[in-house]
């Protein structure tokens, strides 16, 4: 079930927040934990990567960019006459 927050927690300090799911829609609903190596307060000027955790615990991979689509998948016929 999909929550409101995610749990942002700081690898670092031990800090935890609940953050508004809404701030940042590019994390799928599914993920209902995140835990970063520097939180706000900790971070340094060196940006630390995050890991993010579903209900089950189970650990994600955070996605940079949705993959792109084949080129199966946009080809269209363009030689019908
Ligand atoms: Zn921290």
């Amino acid at each position: 079930m999909a929550t409101d927050t995610i749990l942002l927690c700081c690898a670092t300090c031990g800090r935890s927040i609940n953050y508004p799911r809404h701030v940042d829609r590019t994390i799928p609903k599914e993920i209902v934990k995140i835990v970063q190596g520097k939180c706000d307060q900790c971070w340094d000027g060196d940006f630390d990567g995050e890991d993010w955790f579903d209900a089950e615990g189970r650990h994600w991979m955070p996605l940079p960019e949705p993959p792109a689509l084949s080129a199966t998948d946009v080809r269209r016929k363009g030689n019908d006459r």
